[in-house]
């Protein structure tokens, strides 16, 4: 069902805040990746180093993955579609055979997989299959973490963005489990960006029934806390539902952040999945300035260039 709406003035600072807050939350986890650096009493601050040896402020896979399906969505591609599914396969491709320092495990083994010469949707599809048969699960935080901008590009049909998010999810991750959070979190994201409201449950009745009564749970075990219970946090489970711990738990995106980051362990991630929804529920503008001035990453891009295509992702 289409549902019309306005981009007025909050809404676009929403629309932003969504790529902002994912970029923002993973430069500012980067340092302190599985324990690298340790976390001062005066909060996360954007060190750079961690795993990747990354520059202060520089984003990681999460962003670079999420830039990949913002960067086709702002070309006005339905990410249902077959062709746009390509184009996301073929700059995951890219940037996976451009030897990362960061690729996580699972992602590494389906893409390089792919066909260079035709690293097509399906192909991808079809290599993450066969990694969850391989190896018996694919249910890492992977797909989770680069969510976000696929509510930008179906903010007017939440049944078109729940099913674009499974088939994006679906290119690297196969476990249902992955592509059950991917919908939760976008369908969460994009009823934040066009009401300001926080409801994480929104997507729950976009799941089958009994996906529908395990995330019930696992959203309600987060809100219990604390959130240093989803340590560690690289299943896409447990990732949820340390992002979403973090963010009950606080009032203000900063606030958020730097929980997220106290849990530990895969922080840019958990970061990277919270800002994405803090910046939908606050907006660009609510995030700090200095975070948001130094965010930049591959490929050459900056804060402000992601916020750019966002908006051209929701004009479409
Ligand atoms: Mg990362």
């Amino acid at each position: 069902m289409r549902v019309p709406f306005v981009l007025d003035a909050a809404r676009l600072d929403r629309v932003r805040g969504v790529v902002l807050g994912t970029a923002v939350g993973d430069a500012l986890g980067a340092g302190y990746e599985f324990g690298s650096a340790p976390l001062g009493p005066e909060g996360p601050e954007m060190i750079g180093g961690g795993l990747g040896g990354f520059a202060p402020g520089e984003w990681t896979d999460d962003t670079t993955m999420a830039w990949a399906v913002l960067d086709v969505a702002a070309t006005g591609a339905d990410l249902r579609d077959e062709a746009a599914l390509d184009a996301v396969t073929a700059r995951f491709v890219a940037w996976a055979a451009s030897g990362p320092p960061d690729i996580g495990i699972q992602t590494r083994a389906v893409l390089g997989a792919v066909p260079a010469g035709a690293p097509t949707a399906a192909a991808a599809v079809a290599s993450a299959r066969a990694v969850h048969e391989r190896t018996g699960r694919s249910g890492g935080n992977g797909s989770l973490m680069r969510t976000a901008p696929v509510a930008l590009a179906h903010l007017d049909d939440p049944g078109a963005a729940a099913l674009a998010a499974r088939r994006v999810s679906l290119l690297t991750h196969h476990d249902p489990q992955a592509g059950d959070a991917c919908v939760l979190w976008t369908l969460a994201i994009r009823h934040a960006v066009l009401t300001g409201e926080q409801v994480v449950r929104i997507g729950l009745d976009a799941l089958a029934a009994d996906a529908r009564a395990f995330w019930a749970a696992r959203l309600d075990e987060a809100e219990q806390g604390p959130p240093a219970r989803f340590r560690p946090n690289g299943w896409v489970v447990t990732a949820l539902q340390a992002a979403w711990s973090a963010i009950h738990a606080t009032t203000s995106p900063a606030e958020a952040l730097a929980a997220a980051i106290a849990i530990g362990d895969d922080t840019d991630t958990v970061a990277a999945i919270a800002g994405g929804l803090l910046g939908a529920v606050h907006g660009a503008e609510a995030l700090p300035s200095s975070w948001r001035a130094l965010v930049h990453g591959h490929p050459g891009l900056t804060g402000e260039d992601l916020a750019d295509l966002a908006v051209r992702a929701v004009a479409g």
